[in-house]
């Protein structure tokens, strides 16, 4: 009786905190901080954590932690069919004994945990599962309904924390459009993400994932890739993963000498998880990237100049006569819609729907362009005049590069019911691919490198060359190249 009195006022009391700290002016990652904090501590066990789903609900992720090492928390992503299910059914789930409980994912790291017992319930927000509320005893434990009826309580308090943000961060001004902003676009891992960077050019990239709503997350994963005695050596954290596009991506922008070792562990993790997909982002493709938005240090130089020609007018009219061919043949008798994105595609179209048998409508489309001070997300500043419900689409790309665009506007097409959607780009630089959106038709494979020349610029210069060009290296400036 003596116990029970205990532990109703401990109950009591932690109830109040965390009451206080769901209405206190904290932000959500604080909140939650405390929440996960404070639930343990009434329980009188050890460690606690809050597992989110991303916005696809394929995998769980720590969003919160009280009291486990950072190796536990990134253990991986926890796959909700595997990981204690039942909570994901919307049951609370007791495991006695983590080390054998065959609902345990990652055994061996609780082992090393030193995690015996587990008490896990179902996250909801507003009825939804978005996740579960963990606890963890070092000893064995035995949760009584009690105990998990407090517990439930937390992860409503949590579910609350999470959806006043949701609405918040979500509230999203109407598109200049007036189009939904779709639902995916509100990923509920907003409070994963890091306030601080290890690195400004990690935070560069994620506003620029921003921009292209791509939904990431920061580190969320810690793969093991040596192993001693059964005991863990060596572990891998990538830096970023899109959950949207399953990629995990590793910068090395860091310090040039340690890519090399940096690459030895991208090729150890493909070797041992064949399935995870990861994408290596070196120092000078990230530069690249920048200066395509006019940013970073190959950015704004005023003395470049076009270097080798890669495609002659006579390659490219040859291969733009094939392409017109095979398009001719494959909408022959169904009158599509050619879609041109603004405005390095102005001369392929041109040349591509003149070489075209069949009929077809010609339509085009702008967007905004990345601007690192403004941050935002990318808009359509142009939409199509044409209604393209029900018709054939044919998107026609000049270059597709990390494919980020493209995937945008595939989206924004398909919303609006086609037909039919296929892709055509004249140039693909497939090796810097990051979203990778199926391509029906491809004129060139391209080297990574900057490209000017037929339609495509280099500050607004170069538009106006009949052929393809790379952009003279600036150490080659002034060596006649
Ligand atoms: P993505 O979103 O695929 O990274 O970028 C696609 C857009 O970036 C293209 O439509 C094009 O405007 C621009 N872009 C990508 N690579 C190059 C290039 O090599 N040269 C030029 N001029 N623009 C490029
Ligand atoms: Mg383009």
């Amino acid at each position: 009786m003596a116990l029970m009195s205990s532990q109703t006022a401990s109950f009591n009391k932690a109830l109040g905190e965390m009451a206080k700290a769901v209405n206190s002016d904290l932000i959500v990652s604080e909140k939650l901080d405390r929440l996960v904090k404070l639930a343990p501590r009434a329980l009188a066990v050890r460690g606690c954590s809050l597992l989110l789903l991303d916005a696809q609900k394929r995998h769980l992720i720590h969003a919160a932690a009280h009291d486990l090492s950072e190796r536990y928390r990134r253990k991986g992503l926890i796959e909700p069919e595997k990981s204690l299910s039942e909570t994901m059914e919307g049951n609370a789930v007791m495991v006695a004994d983590a080390a054998t409980d065959s609902r345990i994912q990652f055994q061996e790291l609780a082992r090393q945990e030193n995690v015996v017992s587990i008490m896990s319930v179902p996250l909801k927000i507003r009825g939804e599962i978005a996740g579960s509320l963990r606890v963890y005893s070092r000893t064995h434990r035995e949760f009584t309904s009690r105990e998990e009826a407090f517990l439930t309580t937390a992860a409503n308090l949590v579910g609350i924390v999470l959806d006043s943000n949701q609405s918040k961060e979500g509230g999203i001004a109407p598109r200049e459009d007036g189009a939904e902003v779709s639902p995916r676009s509100l990923p509920v891992v907003t409070p994963l993400r890091p306030t601080t960077f290890a690195h400004p050019s990690e935070e560069e990239f994620a506003r620029l994932l921003d921009f292209y709503q791509i939904e990431w997350l920061y580190e969320p994963r810690s793969f093991p890739l040596q192993w001693e005695e059964g005991r863990i050596t060596e572990m891998f954290t990538p830096d970023f993963y899109l959950p949207g596009l399953d990629l995990y991506i590793e910068m090395t922008t860091l310090k040039p000498r340690l890519t090399r070792e940096k690459r030895q562990k991208v090729h150890r993790l493909r070797e041992l998880h064949p399935e995870v997909n990861v994408n290596l982002l070196a120092r000078r493709d990230y530069d690249r990237l920048l200066a395509k938005y006019g940013y970073g240090p190959l950015a704004g130089s005023k003395t470049r100049g076009v270097g080798r020609v890669l495609f002659s007018t006579a390659q490219i009219q040859r291969k733009v006569r094939h392409l017109a061919k095979q398009i001719s043949q494959d909408y022959e008798g169904s009158h599509p819609v050619l879609v041109g994105v603004m405005r390095g595609v102005f001369c392929f179209m041109a040349d591509l729907m003149r070489a075209l048998t069949v009929p077809a409508d010609v339509d085009f489309m702008a967007i905004s362009h990345y601007e690192a001070e403004k941050g935002g997300a990318v808009r359509i500043t142009k939409d199509l005049e044409i209604n393209p419900e029900g018709r054939h689409l044919l998107l026609i790309e000049d270059i597709v590069d990390t494919g980020m665009t493209l995937r945008f506007i595939v989206e924004h097409l398909k919303s609006r019911k086609p037909a039919s959607l296929a892709v055509c780009t004249l140039l693909d630089k497939r090796v810097r691919r990051l979203a990778d959106i199926p391509l029906t038709y491809v004129g060139f494979q391209v080297p990574d490198e900057f490209l000017v020349g037929y339609g495509l610029d280099y500050q607004e210069e170069y538009r106006n060359l009949p052929f393809v060009a790379l952009l003279e290296e600036e150490s080659d400036a002034g060596q006649g190249a």
